[in-house]
C-alpha cells in the first residue's frame, strides 16, 4: 500500500511503500539507517543487511543523500519518540542516483545557499518555513471568511501609483507607455466593496525601495482587507483578531515544524491572553523620546523605534492616529483633530516589526479631492477613485498585512528571504 510519511499512524505494524528522498545515510556496515523525506515529513528506515537481498543491500549502499527511492517496510514506533515512527525496511527501490548534491549536511554560507535556492528548499528548516507560510495563508484566508470577507482579485499591471512612483517598477505596455507593477490592491478593492460588502485581495506585490533590512523584499505577497461600514475602531479589532487567528492556527498546526526551526513558543502563546496595546502617534513620539530616541514629531518611525516601542511589551503595539502630513491622502482626517488621520501600523514584538498597514478611508469626496491636489497628484488619473466616492459613499476601512513578515515572526528566523520560496531582493534576482 502507497501512503505518505503524515499518514503512518494508520498503518502501524503494517506493510506500506513510501516514496521519496534520501535526506541522510548512515550504514554500520551491516545494518543501515535511511532518513527519508517524502514532502510530508521525515521517518528513519532500517535496513538490515541479512533481511534483504544481496541485489537490494548494494543499491542502497550506493544511495546517495537527495537519491530518489522507494522503500516498502513495515511500521513501528520509534522506540524512543513518541508520535514517531519508523519503517523496517523488506524492499528498496532506486529511482534515480543523485550524485554530488551541492548542499551537503553541513554549514554553507547564505549566498552561496541563496545560489542553489532550487535545492535549498529541500532542506529541513525550509521545508518546515514553507509548511508555516502555508498555514499562515490558509489562516489568513479562514479568518477573513469567517468575518464575510470574501476574495476579489486586484490588478498587478497598474497605471498609476498608490503612494508615488518612486518606489514603482516600470514595465513596457503596448502603445499606452509604462505600466506599474502594483505595490498595493487597496484602491481597486475598495471599489470592489461597493459590490461585495468585505473583500480582499492577497498575491504579490512589488516595491522599488533600495531598502536592504531584513525585512524588506522587492516582490512580497500581500493580503489587504476593506470592508464597508467599517470604521476605525472596528477596522483594529478584525486586525487584532486576524493576529490572533493566525497565530492560533499556527500553533496549533506547526507543532513539528516549530519545533525543528527551534523557535520559543512561550511568547506567541502568551500574545493570545492579552489585548493589543494602543498608543497614538504622539504618545509614541513621547515614549521613545523618553526611551531616548532622537525621532522629532512629524518623522516615520524607523526599525529601532520600533523595537525600542515593543522591547518589553508582551504583545503587539498598534500605534494610531499619526500625523496626516507623513500619511497618504486617501486616509480620513480624524473629526476630532483633523492634524492627525484614522490610521494605525501594527507593531509586532520579538523584534519583528511593522507587520500592518491600516487606515479608515477618507470618504467625502471634497476633502479627497483637496489632499489629491494638494499632494500634486493627478486628479485625472484618480477620477474612478474618487467616482466611488461619488455614487453612494459610505464609511469604509482597511488595511495590509505582509504575508513574508507574519512568516517571519512566526517562525522566528531572521532574514525575510527565507520566508518566500524564490526571495526578489535588491541584489538577488535568481534562480
Ligand atoms: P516599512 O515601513 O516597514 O517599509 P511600509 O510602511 O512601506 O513598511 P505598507 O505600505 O503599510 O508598509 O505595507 C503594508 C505591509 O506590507 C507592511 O506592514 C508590511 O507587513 C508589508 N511590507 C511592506 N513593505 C514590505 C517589503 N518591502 N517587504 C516585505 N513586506 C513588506
Amino acid at each position: 500500500m502507497y501512503t505518505q510519511i503524515s499518514k503512518l499512524s494508520q498503518y502501524i505494524g503494517q506493510e506500506v511503500t513510501l516514496k521519496g528522498w534520501l535526506n541522510n545515510k548512515r550504514s554500520s556496515g551491516s545494518i543501515a539507517f535511511l532518513e527519508l523525506r517524502d514532502g510530508s515529513g521525515f521517518i528513519q528506515c532500517v535496513v538490515s543487511k541479512k533481511e534483504v537481498t544481496e541485489e537490494i543491500w548494494s543499491e542502497v549502499e550506493k544511495s546517495t543523500q537527495e537519491s530518489s527511492v522507494e522503500i516498502t517496510g513495515i511500521v513501528s514506533k520509534h522506540p524512543k519518540q513518541v508520535d514517531l515512527y519508523e519503517l523496517q525496511a523488506k524492499s528498496y527501490k532506486l529511482i534515480q542516483l543523485s550524485i554530488d548534491y551541492p548542499i551537503a549536511n553541513k554549514d554553507h554560507g547564505p549566498e552561496f545557499l541563496m545560489d542553489n535556492r532550487h535545492l535549498w528548499l529541500r532542506s529541513k528548516k525550509q521545508w518546515a518555513i514553507l509548511r508555516v507560510r502555508d498555514v499562515v495563508i490558509t489562516a489568513i484566508n479562514g479568518y477573513l471568511h469567517s468575518q464575510g470577507f470574501i476574495k476579489v482579485d486586484s490588478p498587478i499591471f497598474t497605471p498609476n501609483a498608490c503612494e508615488g512612483t518612486t518606489t514603482l517598477f516600470a514595465v513596457p505596455y503596448f502603445d499606452e507607455g509604462s505600466a506599474y507593477l502594483s505595490q498595493s490592491g487597496q484602491l481597486y478593492i475598495e471599489a470592489a466593496i461597493a459590490s461585495v460588502g468585505r473583500c480582499y485581495d492577497f498575491g504579490p506585490v512589488f516595491r522599488a525601495e533600495k531598502s536592504k533590512t531584513k525585512r524588506h523584499l522587492s516582490e512580497f505577497w500581500m493580503m489587504d482587507a476593506e470592508g464597508a461600514f467599517i470604521e476605525h475602531e472596528e477596522n483594529l479589532q478584525i486586525q487584532e483578531g486576524l493576529i490572533k487567528y493566525i497565530i492560533k492556527k499556527t500553533l496549533e498546526n506547526c507543532q513539528v515544524e516549530l519545533n525543528i526551526l527551534e523557535r520559543n513558543i512561550e511568547p506567541l502563546k502568551k500574545v493570545l491572553e492579552l489585548p493589543f496595546i494602543r498608543l497614538t502617534y504622539k504618545e509614541a513620539i513621547k515614549k521613545l523620546t523618553e526611551l531616548g530616541s532622537d525621532i522629532k514629531y512629524g518623522e516615520d518611525l524607523g526599525n529601532d523605534d520600533e523595537g525600542l516601542l515593543t522591547k518589553d511589551s508582551a504583545v503587539p503595539v498598534f500605534i494610531e492616529k499619526w500625523d496626516k502630513g507623513i500619511k497618504p491622502f486617501y486616509m480620513k482626517l480624524d473629526q476630532e483633530d483633523p492634524t492627525r488621520v484614522l490610521n494605525d501600523d501594527l507593531i509586532a514584538i520579538e523584534g519583528a516589526g511593522e507587520i500592518i498597514g491600516g487606515s479608515q478611508r477618507e470618504d467625502n469626496f471634497d476633502l479627497l479631492l483637496e489632499r489629491i491636489r494638494h499632494e500634486g497628484l493627478s486628479e485625472k488619473e484618480y477620477e474612478w477613485y474618487t467616482d466611488l466616492r461619488k455614487y453612494g459613499s459610505v464609511p469604509h476601512s482597511g488595511f495590509g498585512i505582509g504575508l513574508e513578515r507574519m512568516v517571519r515572526w512566526m517562525t522566528g528566523v531572521e532574514h525575510i528571504r527565507e520566508c518566500i520560496p524564490f526571495p526578489r531582493t535588491i541584489n538577488r534576482l535568481k534562480p
